[in-house]
């Protein structure tokens, strides 16, 4: 199963595998052979090993699976900052205009600002839901995946769209959505463009319809057709507000779960952002059919959502991985901080302090978002014959130098900083840095677009 070729060997570290068992390595050592993990135990690495082109002592290092997000909107980070004390329907009524005018120049640097912030802070494997089309703006798909490509980052493009505008009774203006046909005819061109169904696949697409009140029950209905015959997967929100279960009560006498179920959008092929409004028949349904959650905290407080019940998802076995969410409405943007945000949020609802611990929060940071986006033969644990993507997070300063435990440490404590970052055996990120893309000119191109896109819209 190992790829032969290069070694590269890693040592004199502490390990957090996010195995079945939760294995755990108080000092070990990891050999990535090619693209992926060879082996990993206790201790010093076996002697004998040919071809190890890299030895790397990791000393007041712990080394985990790189972090799988499961939720993002990168075209937002050319729109931070903006209607900063609103819901989320008044929030995205007062974004959908300027949303609505970006081009492909804007969504590019937008992903690679997105793609940046992530990958530095220990992302190995990136989503973008992307659901904004407007009529002659390029090529957008293209661009979020070549950016992606670019970035050395493992990503799955949810190729969203939005069919249901306020003549028909939705919360986005009729310029800003697309037809039924060519919401489906773009998603699936999209897909047999871009997906990658093996193994070691950097690049994968997701059917993506945006949300109940943004998209008609055909568009729904069709897209889940669409990806069952393309074999993908699909992704769309869901019970993220009170007011979005208001609206499906309202319009379909049904709500969310439901409407899903009976539009056939709940299955193992499935997986849903946010899920905060959820009873217990909704948990159990999600259980059933094994439909994934994307836990996205920093959003759901930003935007005053609720508390989703993450700890009641886990006992009943439904698969959760965790998302950043757009950065519109969670500006920082970055995943590793959402451990800790995880943890706390959760212990602010009913189960309190036995809400979640800080295992149980690395696993959803990584397993977690493997399991999700479907994707657990290949990453989101260490384990010999899996894709080589992981970080070595330095704990020895004085952020984190004199806290009890390593996990414990990356999670409760301060955000933490990634020596090394690898993809599939390659190196993305060095001290902090992005060896793949440039951050000051991202920063630079970001502000521009943002600045531009603003323009723009004040003139419409
Ligand atoms: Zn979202």
């Amino acid at each position: 199963m190992a790829a032969a070729g290069r070694r590269i060997v890693i040592e004199n570290c502490s390990i957090a595998t996010v195995d079945a068992q939760d294995t755990e390595y108080a000092t070990g050592y990891v050999v990535i052979a090619g693209n992926r993990v060879e082996s990993l135990g206790a201790g010093k690495a076996p002697g004998g090993l040919e071809n190890v082109v890299r030895r790397i002592d990791a000393t007041g290092h712990l080394v985990t699976p790189g972090l799988v997000n499961t939720h993002h909107h990168f075209y937002q980070w050319i729109t931070r900052g903006l209607a900063t004390d609103h819901n989320l329907f008044d929030w995205l009524v007062a974004l959908y205009p300027t949303w609505a005018r970006i081009d492909e120049q804007m969504v590019r640097a937008a992903a690679q600002g997105s793609l940046a912030m992530m990958a530095r802070g220990g992302v190995t494997t990136a989503m973008d839901h992307h659901y904004v089309y407007p009529q002659g703006s390029g090529d957008l798909s293209g661009a979020i995946i070549g950016a992606a490509r670019d970035m050395g980052v493992r990503f799955t493009l949810a190729r969203g769209s939005m069919d249901r505008s306020e003549k028909d009774g939705g919360l986005p203006p009729d310029f800003a959505v697309e037809t039924l046909e060519g919401a489906l005819a773009g998603t699936e061109e999209t897909v047999e463009r871009h997906h990658d169904a093996s193994f070691d696949a950097m690049t994968q697409v997701a059917v993506a319809p945006c949300s109940p009140f943004s998209i008609s029950t055909e568009l729904l209905r069709q897209g889940g057709e669409l990806a069952r015959r393309l074999g993908v997967r699909m992704h769309t929100h869901g019970s993220e507000t009170v007011e979005e279960e208001k609206f499906c009560h309202e319009l379909f006498g049904m709500g969310p779960t439901d409407y899903f179920e009976s539009t056939g959008w709940l299955g193992e092929d499935v997986w849903m952002a946010h899920c905060v409004h959820m009873n217990d028949s909704d948990i159990a349904a999600f259980a059933r059919t094994k439909t994934g959650v994307a836990h996205c905290p920093s959003s759901n407080a930003r935007l005053a959502a609720g508390i989703a019940r993450v700890p009641d998802m886990l006992a009943a076995g439904v698969p959760v991985g965790l998302g950043v969410d757009g950065t519109a409405s969670n500006e920082s943007g970055e995943l590793h901080t959402e451990l800790r945000n995880a943890l706390l949020i959760n212990r602010l609802g009913a189960h309190r302090e036995a809400a979640l611990n800080a295992r149980q929060a690395l696993r959803l940071g990584t397993y977690g978002g493997a399991q999700v986006l479907g994707r657990a033969a290949e990453i989101g644990s260490l384990e010999p014959g899996k894709l080589a993507d992981l970080v070595l997070w330095k704990l020895d300063t004085l952020a984190h130098a004199s806290i009890a435990d390593p996990v414990t440490a990356l999670v409760f404590g301060a955000a933490a900083p990634v020596t090394a970052s690898f993809v599939g055996g390659r190196q993305i990120v060095a001290d902090g840095r992005l060896l793949t893309a440039d951050e000051d000119a991202i920063a630079r191109s970001t502000r521009d677009e943002a600045r531009r896109l603003a323009r723009i819209t004040a003139q419409a």
